[in-house]
């Protein structure tokens, strides 16, 4: 496994943002299984978890004005640093005068993490919330996901749930594009329960 201090990398026109290898789940299909890097990135396991300093100098050196997106995505659950990625996005959107459009994309796991509920933390600093569904029932989910956490699959629904209820980001839940017609089905049919949009994303293998 090589590790380097990879602590932003392009994919597309987004800008992601590589901050910790901390993870509840062990899924399937998770990319650290199969590489160091993602989309032709350096390695994404880090020497050691960067401080907000180490992150700020990282994205000064970017121009970040050319980005449609700064994600929060890396080799682990974004949630695991909660409390540096709040300070992160208030220090974004303060530098580009609001202009920054900052997403997550999560697991959904983060009240589980943090033992309390954390929607109207992240829907007041952030502007869309990307929830990995991956599966449409719970058996399927937990078979994918292999979450440390016996709830696991209630409790993402709760988060999604409470991030919709408080109207201030834009919610999606996401499937890859190979899942099973019937958990594509049942998919949907959780997506419209909970309030939020369902993405069908592209396997990427
Ligand atoms: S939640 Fe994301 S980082 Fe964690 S194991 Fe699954 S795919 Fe990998």
């Amino acid at each position: 496994m090589k590790k380097a201090m990879t602590i932003s990398y392009e994919v597309g026109n987004n800008l992601y943002l590589n901050f910790t290898n901390k993870c509840p789940c062990a899924c399937t299909f998770c990319i650290r299984n199969n590489d160091d890097g993602a989309y032709g990135s350096d390695p994404l396991w880090l020497e050691h978890e960067p401080t907000i300093d180490e992150i700020k100098d990282d994205l000064s050196k970017r121009d970040l004005s050319k980005y449609g997106e700064v994600v929060f995505c890396g080799y682990g659950e974004p949630t695991e640093r909660l409390g540096a990625m709040l300070e992160i996005s208030a220090w974004l959107k303060d530098i580009s005068g609001g202009k920054i459009v900052l997403r997550l994309n999560t697991n959904g796991l983060g009240d589980l993490i943090h033992g309390r509920s954390i929607a109207g933390e992240l829907c007041d600093a952030l502007d869309i919330i990307s929830i990995s569904l991956n599966a449409g029932t719970k058996d399927e989910y937990m078979a994918v996901t292999r979450p440390k956490f016996p709830d696991a699959f209630e409790a993402m629904q709760k988060f999604t749930s409470d991030c919709v209820k408080t109207g201030k980001a834009e919610i999606m839940l996401t499937v890859v594009d190979v899942i099973p017609e019937e958990q594509m089905q049942a998919s949907k049919e959780l997506a419209e329960k909970l309030g939020a949009k369902l993405r069908v994303r592209e396997y990427i293998d």
